[in-house]
């Protein structure tokens, strides 16, 4: 690393970049290539390419026994696992999907494929997670649905939310793609809730170069969303559901995923390793708070999320600049919330005074399979040269911005 004395070095003010490559937040998992070939053979001996072939069954089965699930249902991406679970979910005739503002970025797009109004609720500020406290407050008579997404470290206390969901009669899905590997004292994420959808994206801790999964114990569900998925046809071909899609995993996905699985405890090793790295590094540093996993149960180590707390001397965008301007594309934590974002479809207004808050103040930190021990301690080097030089950074800044 070029060293950085100055302010001046920084590459925001001239200097150059720390990075030469961009160190993302991605996960961009590559598994062996020889066992991705091994497993494309599967479907080109049988020179079946879609529709159920040989890799979408051995996957679906693979994926099912890791989750200590029932059943697993695989789709083209985890956007349609999700659409396509919701409409089979969603008490018809009622219009509202509860979800949390703070989450994934294309849930109110998901929601309006399936013409359900998303109704934004809070999350714990300890946990950044949806609760039963602060689902119940939000469900009414037009309730639909709740959608329950995990939170990017840790999870959402599932037995609460299953007891709410059972309560008050409403159908409840767990969006667990960024919970892949955790469990919880009740048992694997993926067997846990009536449904629960996961995504294959690259980025995501399962590389599937795309794709999504539910895993479900709900046999006529799990057969509802394999019609679903091909154009609402049952196996003989016959028209048993409206409103299906062509949203089948093909086998080449189905292939990378099953070498990526293949690969996921080892990968956990190494997340769990960068994991430490920046631990070690971020403890000595006043104003930031490592979000940290609770490994008291399995945990896939894979997002790093950090709080800049009140004496952290810059904001939290500030600190994302500079750090972009050096190839380090750390982002900000789920930001603006989705309540604040102008959106073309209709939603429930709802104040989120907590979510406001929480939206500012944390941000994620380079992650995954590209990213080097030395990368770590590149970035926290980083960050301490900001802690110490913040006072000419700031005037630095004030003056860029009226000039
Ligand atoms: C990425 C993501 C999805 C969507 O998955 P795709 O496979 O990219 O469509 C859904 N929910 C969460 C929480 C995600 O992070």
């Amino acid at each position: 690393m070029i060293e950085k004395s100055s302010i001046d070095d920084l590459a925001i003010f001239g200097g150059p970049s720390a990075f030469a490559l961009p160190k993302s937040t991605s996960n961009l998992l590559q598994p062996d290539f020889d066992r991705f070939m091994a497993y494309s053979d599967l479907f080109l001996q049988a020179q079946q390419y879609t529709d159920g072939g040989p890799a979408v069954q051995l996957l679906e089965r693979r994926l099912a026994d890791f989750h200590q699930a029932a059943d697993c249902v695989t789709f083209c991406s985890g956007f349609w696992a999700l659409a396509l679970t919701i409409a089979a979910l969603a008490f018809p005739g009622k219009s509202e999907i509860i979800m949390p503002s703070l989450t994934y970025r294309r849930m109110p797009d998901i929601a309006a494929w399936i013409k359900l109004k998303p109704h934004f609720c809070e999350v714990e500020p300890s946990t950044l997670a949806v609760s039963a406290e602060t689902v119940a407050p939000h469900i009414n008579a037009d309730t639909a649905l709740i959608l329950a997404p995990h939170p990017i470290v840790n999870n959402c206390d599932v037995a609460g939310l299953l007891c709410l969901a059972e309560e008050r009669n409403v159908p409840l899905l767990f969006d667990s793609v960024e919970s892949v590997y955790e469990a919880t004292a009740d048992g694997k994420v993926g067997g846990l809730g009536h449904a629960e959808a996961f995504s294959l994206h690259a980025c995501k801790l399962l590389n599937g170069y795309g794709g999504g999964y539910v895993t479900t114990r709900d046999v006529n569900l799990a057969r509802q969303l394999r019609a679903l998925r091909r154009y609402g046809m049952d196996e003989s071909g016959r028209a048993i559901f409206p409103d299906g899609m062509n949203a089948s995993l093909n086998e080449m996905h189905a292939a990378m995923a099953l070498a990526s699985l293949d690969d996921v405890e080892q990968q956990v090793q190494r997340n769990r390793e960068r994991y430490y790295t920046y631990r070690r590094g971020l403890v000595s540093l006043p104003g930031i708070r490592l979000l940290e996993f609770d490994d008291s149960h399995a945990t896939g180590y894979k997002n790093i999320v950090v709080e800049l707390l009140d004496d952290w001397p810059l904001s939290r965008d500030e600190t994302i600049r500079i750090l972009n301007a050096e190839n380090a594309l750390v982002r900000a934590y789920y930001s603006p919330p989705l309540h604040q974002k102008p959106m073309e479809f209709a939603y429930v207004p709802t104040q989120l005074p907590v979510t406001d808050q929480l939206a500012e103040r944390f941000m994620n930190l380079p992650c995954g399979h590209l990213i080097s021990n030395q990368d770590i301690e590149r970035i926290v080097d980083l960050l301490a040269f900001i802690a110490a030089k913040w006072a000419p950074i700031r005037a630095r800044l004030d003056a860029q911005g009226a000039a």
